[in-house]
Formats: C-alpha cells, structure tokens, sequence
C-alpha cells in the first residue's frame, strides 16, 4: 500500500538521518514529493511511503514518537485535461514541476508529483482543477 504525508521538523530534527532510519528499521519504501528543509529553521516534506500497513504504521508512530508532526493527506486533485489549452498558467504555481509545459508547449501532468496544494485550482482561467476528499487506492 502506498499513503502519502505531511511532515513537519522543528529545527533540532533537521540534522537526524529520520529518512534512511524508516527505511532501514521499518522496512518502507520512502518517495520525497517536496521537501521544505533548512538547518536551523526546521521545515516541511510530502513524502510517499510504500510498505505492508504494519509498516507503515509503525513508521507513522516512530515519526510521532520523535516530534514529528504528521498529517496523512487524504485529498486529490481531479483534472478535466480533455478541455485543457496548454496556455501554461497552472506551471506557474506548481513548485513540485507536477504540471509542466513538454517541449511542444502541451500541458503534462504527473499525479505522482503532485502535493495537492490547491493551488492550480485558482490559477486556471478554465477552473479545470478541483480537489477531493477522497483518497485514490
Ligand atoms: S495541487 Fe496543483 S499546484 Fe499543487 S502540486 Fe498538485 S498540480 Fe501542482
Ligand atoms: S491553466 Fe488550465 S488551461 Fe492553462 S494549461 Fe493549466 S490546466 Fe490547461
């Protein structure tokens, strides 16, 4: 099974090798979609885990234990792309390059890229973009 989550670091966190711990100790599979992280100011990763539930369940409660504050993300961004017109607005928000212009000026869009920030939804003249509550398999 795959979840994604929010990970939030105090500034004592940063420097501890959290990352390569879960991979090594809890046997889960760890895919950084963002990562927001400064010494000595703490800072934010959207990382994918990929284990059993026990994994990733025990991973989950490793972070907590640790200070980590962990949110699961649970929405979706859902894209009408079949209307899209490649005018490239919605690249300009997206930090973690999910949507992206090809080199012949058409709109692509990596799911697995993507942080669900919201943030397309406004930036698109055609509002092709909204997000759900519900979480893919
Ligand atoms: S919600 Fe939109 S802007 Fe935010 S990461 Fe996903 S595709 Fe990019
Ligand atoms: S802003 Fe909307 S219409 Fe423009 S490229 Fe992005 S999805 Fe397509």
């Amino acid at each position: 099974m795959k979840r994604r989550y929010a990970l939030r670091f105090s500034p004592t966190l940063v420097e501890q090798p959290i990352v390569s711990k879960l991979v090594r100790i809890y046997d889960v599979d760890i895919n950084i979609l963002n990562a927001d992280v400064a010494s000595g100011r703490g800072g934010k990763l959207i990382v994918e885990l990929s284990g059993s539930s026990e994994a990733i369940q025990e991973s989950v409660s490793y972070l907590n234990e640790i200070g980590i504050g962990v949110s699961e993300m649970v929405k979706e961004l859902i894209f009408q792309d079949d209307a899209c017109i490649h005018c490239g607005a919605c690249t300009a928000v997206c930090s973690p390059r999910a949507l992206r212009l090809g080199k012949d000026a058409t709109l692509l869009f990596d799911a697995a890229l993507c942080v669900v920030c919201g943030l397309c939804v406004q930036a698109c003249p055609l509002r092709l973009f909204s997000v759900s509550d519900e979480r893919g398999a």
